[in-house]
């Protein structure tokens, strides 16, 4: 059995615990939805400040240049390239990720119909984020596409000769299951397919190699493990081969090659740039920057390699410490065993009671959050991230004591944790 001093002695030879440090939480808590809203860095509201008073208050409109506010997309988006295996200029910080989406997939059906004409069938799981689904529903509409939704299993089989598009999230965000980039990129591309990425759930949380892995197009948002803040620029990666060939549909002065030129017509940035449409929040920017910082000082300590040593050493802990101290309280796990095949989150399952027992852990001081129904099984879904800059293995412990505690006193069953928020 594992004991808290076990969990003590993993914090102590923790190479990352520091990290914690360069973060703002409240005490009493044990953050563990660092996967749907990332932790305070505790640089980030004094370089807000700065942006507003000092930038904005005293330099005005000449802090596009002075402060550098127009070149935040591309050094931001180099600065995100590293987590993702993406080169210098081939990233941009931008819009939000459901935007973002809607620029490649629709660059993706056009590239699609020059090379591989007559497909019009775009893959996705039935599992996968809503707002990815709604954004390839309207797409296909409008461009005269077929969505085709499939399970997790089945993704293998519809990969055929009648595929444009594999579009897919690389970490679910309900089950944290994680897919082989690398295979399944390779295996579109022997069917002639194109790959679209969806890293909401893996940037920062898990490596990534989009390069390595040959894919076409990636997105992701900034705000989960990345710590951008709430509604933080998201971020749009596209394989170079591929940048110049099509304007996306979001041609704004952004994306233009000299918008200062103010030519009525549109003439694309070559390179990651033409992704770029309006002009963008300069204070949140600036937070973002602050959100990146806590991994470029993982660096000496092996950066991404490291962070997920942890992450997998975090979520072993809780499924082992779950299936040891809470035994008899009916819940089921959702996330893979297998290293390969997992995020950085755990999910577990149960057929009644997982808001209520969230909003228990809550009231407590442990944060996680509840997903419904797990598709055809009729499981609801409790969720923990862990994200290995700011929770430690002791944090492990007391999570797992805190449902322990309201399983065997049944304290979920009260009134008040069985009332819906309109966030859950
Ligand atoms: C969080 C998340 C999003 C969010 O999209 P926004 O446009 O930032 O609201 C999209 N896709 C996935 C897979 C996500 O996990």
């Amino acid at each position: 059995m594992t004991t808290l001093e076990d969990c003590r002695a993993l914090d102590a030879q923790d190479p990352l615990r520091a990290m914690r440090d360069l973060f703002d939480l409240p005490k009493g808590v044990i953050y563990l939805d660092g996967n749907s809203l990332g932790a305070l860095p505790k640089a980030t509201a004094a370089r807000v400040a700065q942006t507003v008073t000092a930038e904005w208050g005293q330099e005005l409109i000449r802090a596009w240049n002075s402060a550098g506010w127009v070149h935040a997309p591309q050094q931001l988006g180099n600065r995100i390239a590293k987590l993702i295996g993406a080169g210098a200029g081939e990233v941009v910080a931008t819009d939000t990720a459901s935007i973002n989406l809607y620029k490649v997939l629709s660059a993706a059906m056009h590239i699609s119909a020059a090379d591989a004409p007559g497909r019009k069938r775009v893959v996705s799981e039935r599992n996968n984020f809503p707002t990815d689904l709604y954004i390839a529903e309207s797409l296909c509409r409008e461009r005269g596409f077929e969505l085709v939704l499939v399970e997790p299993e089945e993704v293998d089989a519809a990969i055929d000769d009648r595929l444009a598009i594999l579009m897919l999230t690389h970490v679910n965000y309900r089950t944290g299951a994680m897919h082989d980039m690398a295979a399944v990129t390779a295996k579109a591309h022997a069917a002639s397919a194109l790959t679209v990425w969806d890293l909401c759930h893996s940037v920062g949380a898990v490596p990534v190699d989009l390069t390595g892995a040959k894919a076409d197009f990636s997105i992701g948002c900034t705000y989960k493990y990345l710590n951008g803040g709430p509604g933080a620029p998201a971020f749009v990666w596209v394989n170079p081969k591929h940048t110049d060939r099509f304007w996306q549909p979001l041609s704004g002065w952004f994306g233009h090659a000299a918008p200062f030129e103010f030519t009525p017509d549109y003439r694309p940035a070559s390179g990651i740039g033409r992704y770029l449409c309006g002009t963008q929040s300069a204070i949140a920017m600036a937070a973002l920057d602050c959100g990146l910082q806590p991994f470029e000082a993982t660096e000496p300590m092996g950066g991404m390699a490291a962070l997920r040593r942890k992450s997998l050493a975090l979520t072993d802990l809780y499924i082992r410490l779950v299936e040891e101290r809470c035994a008899d309280a009916g819940f089921g796990l959702a996330t893979p065993r297998d290293h390969a095949k997992r995020g950085s989150q755990v999910c577990l399952t149960r057929t009644e009671g997982a808001y209520a027992i969230v909003q228990a852990l809550i009231a407590r001081g442990v944060i996680g959050d509840f997903r419904a129904g797990d598709g055809k099984k009729h499981l609801d879904i409790l969720r923990f991230g862990f994200t290995p800059l700011y929770v430690g293995f002791e944090d492990v412990w007391h999570a797992v004591e805190h449902l322990r505690e309201v399983m065997a006193s049944g304290e979920w069953r009260r009134p008040e944790f069985n009332q819906k928020n309109a966030v859950t």
